[in-house]
């Protein structure tokens, strides 16, 4: 991730919806793909405060009406303003009832993970789409939380899903819908699952890369490179996905999993294996590109884009990797990069690389228009 300016020169951040020096609204512009100082008003509307694009623009209604998106959309495609979805929240189909406790907190948490995997698509510029867009299958998502009941007892909503495990909300994907338990949005629940499911790491930004990836799969794949997919990952038909599923809760990963997948989870099935993977290639070159733009690591740091040099990356990012993980342990932390990219694992991501540069020219897919790099 890089940083943006704001037209007094203080440097802004890719979650900032004010200047915290002078005090500006800022906003997403679509026009540029640059976080800008926007000025005017809702009424009236705005202008993208980059000079070189001043496009005319309206707040995303979740950045205008519920705070929990700072993207704005263009003014010549709303209908009225400040009513219109941006290209983050427009795939929202269910988001959570926002009467209840601290669920405004948790959704403004998922949207601002979700803008972040977004950014880095459109710099992989990686189409995606819902039917408007032509493309299948629809991209979507619904953030549910697990059914609760309120309790007298104790004053404050209880989950029933405790009683009746079928009630469980499930973190997926299926046929382009990603649906995330909002249960992830608070850290004291997510350390405990990550500790449950002996995780290096378990964060919001990690579920999208991940569940995306399920979709990567439908619309890149299925019905396409499933062949080429095979001679890289294995048989995705055999063992069924349902019968693979109950052998990895029953007897775990394989002893030496770690040799040939880029986690214990990626074991399971080649599908599995796949989301993991290209989580992981997700994972490394949005580390590159921020270690690009904060000058970490030096010149050999390359530009990350479209048909960029795969084997130069996997080994600035191993470097960078080792210099990082040296930084957090001096600071008492967990390490930052805790994957291990040997040979088979570092083939399968170079799939993933190819896959990626593949979809630019795809026909039936459309990449972002002006995706900067
Ligand atoms: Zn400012
Ligand atoms: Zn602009
Ligand atoms: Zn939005
Ligand atoms: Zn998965």
């Amino acid at each position: 991730m890089r940083t943006f300016t704001c037209s007094c020169d203080e440097t802004l951040f890719f979650d900032n919806s004010q200047c915290v020096s002078c005090g500006r609204e800022v906003g997403f512009c679509p026009a540029c793909r640059l976080l800008v100082a926007i000025h005017g008003n809702q009424a009236i509307g705005y202008r993208c405060g980059n000079d070189d694009c001043g496009a005319a623009l309206s707040k995303c209604y979740n950045y205008q009406f519920e705070g929990v998106c700072n993207r704005c959309v263009l003014l010549e495609t709303v209908g009225e303003l400040g009513k219109n979805f941006c290209d983050c929240c427009r795939y929202n189909a269910i988001i959570p009832d926002l009467s209840k406790g601290d669920n405004r907190v948790k959704w403004r948490r998922l949207e601002a993970a979700k803008r972040r995997v977004f950014y880095h698509l459109d710099l992989l510029r990686l189409p995606r789409g819902n039917a408007s867009d032509g493309l299948y299958p629809p991209l979507s998502f619904d953030f549910k939380e697990d059914p609760t009941t309120w309790s007298s007892d104790t004053g404050s909503y209880v989950t029933t899903a405790v009683l009746d495990e079928q009630e469980v909300v499930m973190t997926g994907h299926l046929n382009g819908k990603i649906t995330i338990n909002i249960r992830e949005a608070d850290p004291v629940e997510r350390e405990k699952l990550r500790v449950q499911f002996g995780e290096p790491h378990r964060s919001l930004i990690g579920h999208y890369r991940h569940e995306i990836a399920h979709y990567y799969w439908d619309l890149l794949i299925r019905g396409k490179r499933e062949e080429a997919f095979k001679d890289v990952f294995d048989d995705h038909n055999n063992p069924t996905y349902s019968f693979a599923m109950q052998q990895y809760y029953q007897y775990g990963a394989p002893q030496d999993w770690a040799n040939r997948f880029v986690s214990a989870y990626a074991s399971m099935h080649p599908w599995e294996d796949f989301a993991e993977t290209f989580s992981a290639y997700l994972e490394m070159t949005a580390a590159l590109d921020t270690a690009y733009h904060m000058g970490l690591g030096g010149p050999q740091i390359p530009r990350v884009y479209p048909g960029a040099d795969f084997d130069a990356m996997v080994s600035a990012y191993v470097r960078l990797g080792t210099a990082l993980n040296e930084m957090n342990r001096t600071m008492g932390l967990k390490d930052l990069l805790t994957r291990s990219l040997l040979k088979p694992v570092a083939e399968k991501m170079r799939f993933i690389h190819r896959l990626i540069e593949e979809a630019q020219t795809n026909p039936g897919c459309r990449p972002p228009d002006s995706a900067t790099i």
